[in-house]
Parts: C-alpha cells; sequence; structure tokens
C-alpha cells in the first residue's frame, strides 16, 4: 500500500487511481496536487492547483468548501480526521501531516447508511464521544419537532465550548485532548435528564437540547452546573489538567421561532460567552447576531490574511535621548484588510493569540522585519514584539535564527520585546527559551512595563537590555504617582545596568521631564508616529 510519505517523496498525485480522494496540500491551504478521485468527489475542475478552497467557493457545494476548510485547519504534526454528509455520502477527510510545509487530505466517501449510527445517549456502556449523536442528526431530531407553543415548557439548546482546548492538544498531545474530550462526554452524560440529548460537534464543541423542561429555568440551572462541573480538575493521563467551559443557550419560541435556528443561535451566545464570559454562559439575545458575525467573520478573514499579503509592517522609530539620534524601530503589525482598511493589533493581535494563528503571523513579522532591518544602517536595531503565545511550541529560537539567517541581519541589532504576562503564566520554560535565544546574541526587552506585577522578580532573574516604561505612565505625567513611578523605574534600571526607554512621549514637557530624570530612550508621536518602510531612509538621513 502506498503510505504517506511515499507520496509526498513522489508527490504525483494525479497518476494515483485510487477510489480515495488525494490532495497535497501546503500551509498557505493552496493545494499542490490532487488525483482524479478527489476532483470527481468534490466535481472540481481539473485546473484546482495553487489554489485555495477558499478559492473554489463558486465551483463547489458550498457546504463541501466550509467541510474541506475546516478539515484543514488542524494542528500541526497531527492526524486528524472529519466526517460530513453531503447527498446522502458520508465524506471522511483525514489530513496527515507529511512536514513542516504540506499535508495529505485522504477523503473516503461511503454511502451514508453503511456510517455506523451511534444510538442516542447510552449513559450505561462508557461514554467516549463516539456513542454520541453529531450535528447533523441533532439538526435531524429538531427538524422533527412538533411545535407547542403555548406554556414555558418548550426545547432549549445549550452550546459548550471547552476553553482553550487546542492549548491542551499543544502541550499534552493529542491522546490526552481526546481523554479529556471523553471525560467531558462522561461528565455531561451525568447532568442530563434521560429525555436530554448530548452531541458532540467538531472538536471540543458539545451541545445538550433539553426537551420536555421549564424554560428558561432548567437551562439556565443546567448551564451554571455544567460551567462548575467542568471548572473540576480532570485526571488526563496521569496528569491533573484544569480546564473550563463556555455554554451557550438559546430557547424555542423565546429566542428564536424557527427549529432551524436554535442549533445557530445557541452557537452565536457561544461565541460571546468566550468572548465575554468565559468560563461562564451566555443567553441569546438579537445583538449577538451583528457582533458575533461580525467577530466570526473577522476570524475567517484572519486566517486568510497572511496569505493574502494583507499584513504590512510600519517602524516607529527610538530615538537616545541626549543627542536625539535615532537608534532603531520597533516594528508594529498592521492590518489593510481589503474593503474594511487598517485594523489595530489591539483587535486581532488577541484573536489571533486565541485561534493560535499568532505562530504563524509572529513568524511571518519576524521574517518581515529583519529582513527590512537589513537594509539599515548597521547602527541601527530592530524590536520586534513576540507574543506569550509563540513560546508555547518551544521553537521560538529556532524560528528567530531562520529569520536571522534568511535576511544576514546580526543578532545583535535584534531585539525581542515580551511582556511581564509571559514570565507570569510560564516562567520557567520562558525564560529558559529567552535564555537559548540570548546565547544568540539577540537581545530581551520587557514591554509595557508598569501595566501588570511589574515585580522586582523578573527583572533580577534574567539580563533585561531594555525596561519600556508603558505609555500609560507617561501620558498621565501630571499626577504625583506616574511620575514617582517613572522615576523609580529609571533608578532602578540605572541600578540594574538596564536601559529604560519611555513609551508614548507626545509633548516637549513629557520629553523634558524624561531627560531630567535620567531615561536614556524614547519613542512616540514628538519624534514619529509609526510609518511604513519606505519612510525610513528620510528619517535616519
Ligand atoms: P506596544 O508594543 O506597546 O506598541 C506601542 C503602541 O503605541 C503602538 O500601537 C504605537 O503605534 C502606539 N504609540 C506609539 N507612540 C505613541 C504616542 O506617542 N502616543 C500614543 N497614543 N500611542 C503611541 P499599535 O501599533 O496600535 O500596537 C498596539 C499593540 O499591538 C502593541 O503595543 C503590541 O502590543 C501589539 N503589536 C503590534 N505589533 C505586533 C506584532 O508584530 N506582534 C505582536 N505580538 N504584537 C504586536
Ligand atoms: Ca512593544
Ligand atoms: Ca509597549
Amino acid at each position: 500500500m502506498t503510505t504517506a510519505r511515499d507520496i509526498n517523496t513522489a508527490m504525483d498525485l494525479p497518476a494515483i487511481d485510487s477510489s480515495c480522494g488525494l490532495a497535497l496540500i501546503d500551509h498557505a491551504g493552496k493545494m499542490i496536487s490532487v488525483n482524479p478521485a478527489f476532483l470527481k468527489l468534490f466535481a472540481l475542475p481539473p485546473d484546482v492547483q495553487n489554489k485555495t478552497f477558499a478559492e473554489l467557493t463558486g465551483a463547489m457545494n458550498p457546504v463541501a468548501t466550509h467541510f474541506l476548510l475546516q478539515a484543514i485547519d488542524g494542528e500541526h504534526g497531527i492526524v486528524s480526521k472529519r466526517t460530513i454528509v453531503i447527498d446522502n455520502k458520508t465524506l471522511t477527510a483525514h489530513i496527515i501531516e507529511l512536514n513542516q510545509a504540506q499535508r495529505l487530505m485522504m477523503v473516503e466517501s461511503l454511502p451514508a447508511s453503511l456510517f455506523p449510527t451511534p444510538e442516542i445517549n447510552h449513559p450505561a456502556r462508557t461514554p467516549g464521544t463516539a456513542s454520541l449523536i453529531n450535528r447533523s442528526m441533532l439538526s435531524k431530531h429538531i427538524a422533527n419537532w412538533k411545535p407547542d407553543r403555548s406554556g414555558t415548557v418548550t426545547p432549549a439548546m445549550l452550546m459548550i465550548g471547552l476553553d482553550r482546548f487546542k492549548r491542551i492538544n499543544e502541550t499534552l498531545g493529542h491522546d490526552s485532548g481526546d481523554q479529556l474530550l471523553k471525560f467531558t462526554a462522561q461528565r455531561l452524560l451525568r447532568v442530563i435528564r434521560s429525555d436530554d440529548i448530548v452531541a458532540h460537534f467538531a472538536g471540543d464543541q458539545f451541545a445538550i437540547l433539553q426537551i420536555n423542561q421549564n424554560q428558561p429555568v432548567a437551562a439556565t440551572t443546567m448551564a451554571e452546573r455544567i460551567a462548575e462541573l467542568l471548572k473540576r480538575p480532570f485526571l488526563v493521563n496521569g496528569q491533573q489538567v484544569n480546564i473550563s467551559a463556555s455554554i451557550g443557550l438559546a430557547i424555542l419560541y423565546q429566542d428564536t421561532e424557527s427549529t432551524t435556528d436554535l442549533i445557530k443561535h445557541a452557537e452565536l451566545a457561544l461565541y460571546d460567552a468566550k468572548h465575554n464570559a468565559r468560563g461562564g454562559y451566555r443567553r441569546y439575545e438579537q445583538s449577538l447576531q451583528q457582533s458575533a458575525s461580525e467577530q466570526h467573520e473577522l476570524e475567517v478573514n484572519l486566517r486568510r490574511a497572511l496569505f493574502l499579503q494583507e499584513f504590512t509592517l510600519f517602524y516607529q522609530p527610538q530615538v537616545r535621548m541626549h543627542d536625539k539620534k535615532i537608534v532603531g524601530f520597533e516594528a508594529l503589525i498592521r492590518w489593510e484588510k481589503l474593503g474594511a482598511g487598517i485594523i489595530s493589533p489591539l483587535r486581532f493581535i488577541p484573536l489571533a493569540e486565541d485561534t493560535r494563528e499568532i505562530h504563524e503571523i509572529g513568524q511571518w513579522v519576524l521574517q518581515t522585519a529583519c529582513r527590512e532591518a537589513a537594509t539599515w544602517p548597521e547602527n541601527i536595531q530592530i524590536a520586534v514584539n513576540v507574543s506569550p503565545v509563540q513560546f508555547e511550541s518551544n521553537n521560538l529560537k529556532q524560528i528567530v535564527q531562520a529569520a536571522l539567517a534568511a535576511s544576514g541581519l546580526a543578532p545583535q541589532r535584534l531585539e525581542l520585546e515580551i511582556t511581564e504576562g509571559l514570565l507570569i503564566k510560564n516562567m520557567a520554560n520562558a525564560l529558559d527559551q529567552l535564555k537559548e535565544i540570548l546565547t544568540m546574541g539577540v537581545s530581551v526587552a520587557l514591554d509595557d512595563f508598569g501595566t501588570g506585577y511589574s515585580s522586582l522578580n523578573y527583572l533580577s532573574s534574567f539580563p533585561f537590555s531594555k525596561i519600556k516604561i508603558d505609555q500609560s505612565f507617561v501620558h498621565r505625567m501630571h499626577t504625583d504617582k506616574s511620575r514617582t513611578l517613572i522615576k523609580a523605574v529609571i533608578a532602578l534600571g540605572s541600578a540594574l545596568g538596564i536601559k529604560t526607554l519611555a513609551e508614548g512621549v507626545e509633548t516637549e514637557e513629557q520629553f523634558d521631564y524624561l531627560a531630567r530624570n535620567g531615561c536614556e530612550e524614547i519613542q512616540g508621536y514628538l519624534i514619529s508616529k509609526p510609518v511604513p518602510a519606505e519612510q525610513i531612509p528620510a528619517l535616519i538621513s
């Protein structure tokens, strides 16, 4: 039998005459090559090479496009599987990570009836997620509803999502992730009544349909119970795992008139819970429709932004106080989304951290900033922001190394900016990685100083090259408290031999105060706003 790795080396998918659809996909989601069965399964034209599934929306059944997009949306280093029923056929997609750059998708098609139908809720046998019904079965169940809108006894849908589940997969492995899902299913089956139905949707999402109960009381009580129950620690492969779940709920005839919208509305409520009430629950309301769909659209668009080259870097000068010379630039990302103008990193970086997209975005930022900086005079530094999430995959050093090698930039010219949050969350591991990075000659600055816990511990436990005083203190310089903090940080920096830089300097007054108190560098609109790369030569000449 041909194995995935053989196919990768041979890469001659068009010649593989199998009933199984095969597609070799790169990490931007483009099809490198496909076999004839793949084209046939999705009724695609032959010239799909170098296209993404998203680009084939017009040519393909939208449900199929969505399915394929979801299927390739897995994480690195895994074999994942997704199943869907389209046109009475059950399609199962297996994704195999071949290497850093390529994945192989294998799609099998079976008549729907051959697909084993799990019976509904069998708490008696050991329940795993496989014993639960799936989304399409639950939809069918609801569609058969006989409306009775007379009283408060009406169906309610609870949509349950585990918070930061991807992180469990990344840190403990997929085997533990699967175990955790199984245990979650068990806990859910324990809280339901006999006529309720539990379903497992893709990934970490579960749904409960309450049928004959008094609403909204039953649904909110159940949501509170589940939130509490899933906060209790799990023992997964001998390790204690703490997670939480967010829950969205929608009630038929109270929150929606149609049975078909019940799942959708509960999902919108879940979306809201994940963003605004993590670890708790939210009930559907009309206004969610707008905000959640905007947020969701942003998330979907963010996934494509790298591929569509919608990111750019702006650069803000860092100036030495005593001679007002530019000594470096901080790279600041901008997302220019077609039709939406420029989206602030404050809006999309947290989203990219949630979806883990930040790994690829952060890598792109490092590569681009180093490449750009290599064209500047050698005495000019480049500072790059690094998100705490980027430390989770333990390969930041390799990514930095690769960016330096590709650009030819001297490591001494690169400075990474990290925030205290990183050190609070995962001190030992993050410090280990940072120390490794230091050995390459790259320096590390502590960003937004004063906004977090600002423990002296961090300053003495790591040789930071720079403390960046957060702009909120500079902006509030008229208050005693801010002035005291600024003075203290500058003094502390000089005692520890760490340079201090004040951010957000907008006025001469602020400049003078900082200069008088021995701050070494500043950054802010007083000198320049962040500018596109083209404007740098004019600034440094
Ligand atoms: P930050 O690292 O604290 O960056 C400084 C922010 O202050 C920038 O906002 C900058 O445009 C703004 N700023 C600079 N001077 C002044 C001033 O004089 N007055 C005022 N009012 N603002 C000033 P920006 O570019 O919107 O970035 C916001 C945050 O997004 C950054 O805060 C950083 O945390 C994050 N960010 C930006 N680029 C990246 C990136 O490539 N990777 C990561 N992980 N985060 C990034
Ligand atoms: Ca920064
Ligand atoms: Ca900052």
